[in-house]
C-alpha cells in the first residue's frame, strides 16, 4: 500500500453501485477501502486495476449495475461487494428504440453570456475567422498525392521563406476520388467533404485544384461555380483554379511541379497580406473528440471540456460534438436537450441512419471498444458513450449537422455532427464542418494531431500526462488527484484555446508536427 496515496475510489452519482478506483497502479486484494471514500469499509476480494469497477454491494445475477446514475450492465452471476466488475462478469444493455424518446423535454440551465472574450485571428471574406493562415491543395483523386508531395515539399523550401506570414502549405491529400460509385447517393458524403474541407476557415479562401484530368470526380463537380468566393481576378462564376496533370502542355514531370509552384504563388501572396485581428470568442469552431478512452474519461477530461464547452457557448462559439456510436447509449440524454423538436428529430434521424449503416455491415455500436477501452476499465459501448457525451457540456443542442455538411454561420452554440467515431474520420468531417480548434481526449494516450488545425490535447490520468509530457496539452488527471477542480480545468483549458487560436501558443501536435491523415468516410460502394 502506498502510503502517500491512500486508497481512493470515484463514483460518479449517488445511486451508482460501483465505484472506479482511481490510484496509480490499481489497488491489491485486501485494501480496506479508507473513511470519506464510497464503499469505505469494504475490503477488496480481488485486485482491482487503475480505471476498473469495483462493487459497493452484493449483485445477484441480472442485477442492474448503475454508473452515471444509468445501467451500464446486468451481471451475469452473483457479484459480492468488494469484487472488481470486470466486462466478462456484465451482460450489455440493448440500445434504447429510437421510437417514442423526448423530444426537447430539458430546459438546460440558462448562465449567463460571456463577455468580453476575445483572440487574435485571420479575418476571411465571407466573415469566417481562421486560428492559422495555411495554403491548402486541393486534390480531385489519390493519383495525385506523390505529385501533390513534392509539390508541397518544393513550396516549403523555395516559396514559404518568401511569405513569413504563411503559417504552412499542405496537400488535402485523400484515398477517394476515382474507382468509386460516385453518382451512387451516399457518394454525398466524401464529395461534399473535400468540397467543405477546402473551405475550412483556416485556408482564407484561397482555395487551388491539383486535378489528374481523367477521375470520376471532376474539379467542377467538387467545386462547382458559386461555391467559394473567388479571390483572384477571375469572374464569380468561374470554376475552381485547377493545375491538371494530364494537360498537354505538362511535358515531364518538372513541368507539373512548375506549374503547381507558379499556381500557388498569388495565393502565397495574398496569404501573406494577411494579419491577425482582435475578433470575439464567438468566432471559434471547436470540434471536441476522444480517442484511446478509459474509464477516468468520463470522470476527469470530458467533464472538464464539457465544463469549457458551456464557457465556449456563454462567449456565443460553436462547439460541435460527435462519434455516434459513443451518444448513441445515450440517445435520451440528446433528443430530450434538443433545443427544440426538430432538432430532436434530427438527432433520431442521424442515428437511426447510422445503425441501419451499422446493421448492413452486420454489427451494431458493440463494435466500437477497443481492447484498450477494456483494459482502461471501459466495460463495453454504453459505459463508454456515458463517459463520452459528457464532453458536450450542459447547453441546448441548438443544430444538427450530417456527415460531411458545413455550418452556416447563423448556426451557433452546441451542435451535434454527426460522424463515426474513428478518430482520423471524426476528425476529417469536423474539419468539413468548419471546426478551426480541436479538442482531444486520451486515456490510453493517442498522439493524434491535424496539419489543418491545432488539436489540444487533454490526459484524462496524471500518469500519462507525466509519461507523455511533451504529448499532452493539458492534465486533467489532476481532478482526479485532487489537486484541481473540474471548473479550473475548465476554465485553463478556455484560455489555454484562446491562447493557442491567437497563435500565442502552440500544441505539441503542432510543435512536432504530427499530422494524421485525412480520412473521409465513404459509406457507398467502390468500383
Ligand atoms: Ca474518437
Amino acid at each position: 500500500m502506498n502510503a502517500v496515496n491512500p486508497p481512493l475510489t470515484i463514483r460518479m452519482r449517488d445511486e451508482d453501485n460501483v465505484a472506479i478506483v482511481a490510484n496509480d497502479g490499481g489497488l491489491p486484494a485486501g485494501t480496506v477501502l479508507p473513511a470519506g471514500v464510497p464503499g469505505a469499509g469494504l475490503v477488496l476480494r480481488d485486485k482491482v486495476p487503475q480505471g476498473h469497477k469495483v462493487a459497493l454491494t452484493d449483485f445477484a445475477e441480472g442485477d442492474v449495475v448503475l454508473r452515471y446514475g444509468v445501467p451500464i450492465g446486468y451481471a451475469l452471476k452473483a457479484i459480492p461487494a468488494g469484487s472488481w466488475v470486470h466486462e466478462r462478469l456484465l451482460q450489455m444493455p440493448s440500445a434504447r428504440a429510437l421510437e417514442g424518446l423526448p423530444l426537447a423535454t430539458v430546459t438546460p440551465p440558462v448562465h449567463a453570456p460571456l463577455d468580453g472574450y476575445t483572440f487574435e485571428g485571420y479575418r476571411n471574406a465571407d466573415g469566417s475567422v481562421g486560428t492559422r493562415n495555411i495554403l491548402a491543395i486541393t486534390t480531385t483523386v489519390q493519383c495525385v498525392a506523390g505529385v501533390v508531395a513534392q509539390a508541397v515539399a518544393r513550396i516549403k523550401a523555395e516559396l514559404l521563406p518568401l511569405y513569413p506570414n504563411v503559417d504552412d502549405v499542405i496537400g488535402l491529400e485523400h484515398s477517394y476520388g476515382c474507382g468509386v460509385a460516385i453518382d451512387a447517393p451516399d457518394a454525398i458524403i466524401p464529395i461534399r467533404t473535400l468540397k467543405n474541407i477546402s473551405l475550412n476557415p483556416n485556408f482564407g479562401g484561397e482555395v487551388m485544384v491539383v486535378s489528374l484530368g481523367c477521375e470520376k470526380l471532376q474539379p467542377a463537380r467538387l467545386l462547382p461555380p458559386g461555391s467559394f468566393p473567388i479571390t483572384d481576378e477571375r469572374g464569380a462564376d468561374a470554376g475552381p483554379e485547377t493545375v491538371c496533370l494530364q494537360d498537354d502542355a505538362h511535358v515531364g514531370f518538372m513541368s507539373m511541379l512548375d506549374d503547381i509552384l507558379q499556381t500557388a504563388k498569388p495565393h502565397l501572396e495574398r496569404l501573406n497580406a494577411r494579419r491577425r485581428e482582435t475578433v470575439p470568442a464567438s468566432e471559434l469552431i471547436v470540434g471536441v473528440q476522444c480517442g484511446g478512452s478509459d474509464a477516468f474519461s468520463g470522470v476527469t477530461a470530458n467533464p472538464a471540456v464539457g465544463f469549457c464547452a458551456d464557457l465556449l457557448v456563454r462567449a456565443g462559439a460553436t462547439v460541435m460534438f460527435s462519434e455516434n456510436t459513443e451518444v448513441r447509449d445515450a440517445v435520451e440524454q440528446l433528443t430530450s436537450r434538443a433545443a427544440n423538436a426538430e432538432v430532436a428529430e434530427a438527432i433520431i434521424r442521424e442515428l437511426g441512419w447510422y445503425d441501419r449503416y451499422l446493421d448492413r455491415g452486420r454489427v451494431d455500436r458493440a463494435a466500437n471498444t477497443t481492447p484498450g477501452n477494456k483494459a482502461g476499465g471501459l466495460s463495453n459501448i454504453a459505459e463508454k458513450a456515458m463517459g463520452s457525451i459528457i464532453k458536450s457540456g450542459s447547453s441546448a443542442i441548438s443544430h444538427v449537422l450530417s456527415p460531411g455538411e458545413k455550418l452556416r454561420r447563423d448556426q451557433r452554440g452546441l451542435v451535434y455532427a454527426a460522424t463515426p467515431a474513428s478518430d482520423f474520420i471524426c476528425g476529417t468531417l469536423q474539419l468539413a464542418a468548419g471546426m478551426n480548434l480541436h479538442i482531444f481526449t486520451t486515456g490510453r494516450g493517442t498522439p493524434y494531431g491535424l496539419a489543418e488545425c491545432p488539436v489540444v490535447k487533454v490526459a484524462t490520468r496524471s500518469d500519462l500526462a507525466r509519461r507523455w509530457h511533451d504529448l499532452m496539452d493539458i492534465n486533467a488527471g489532476r481532478i482526479a488527484d485532487g489537486e484541481a477542480t473540474i471548473e479550473e480545468t475548465g476554465w485553463a483549458m478556455f484560455q489555454f484555446l484562446l491562447d493557442v487560436a491567437s497563435g500565442r501558443k502552440k500544441t505539441w501536435a503542432e510543435h512536432w508536427k504530427l499530422h494524421n491523415a485525412l480520412v473521409l468516410f465513404n459509406p457507398a460502394p467502390v468500383t
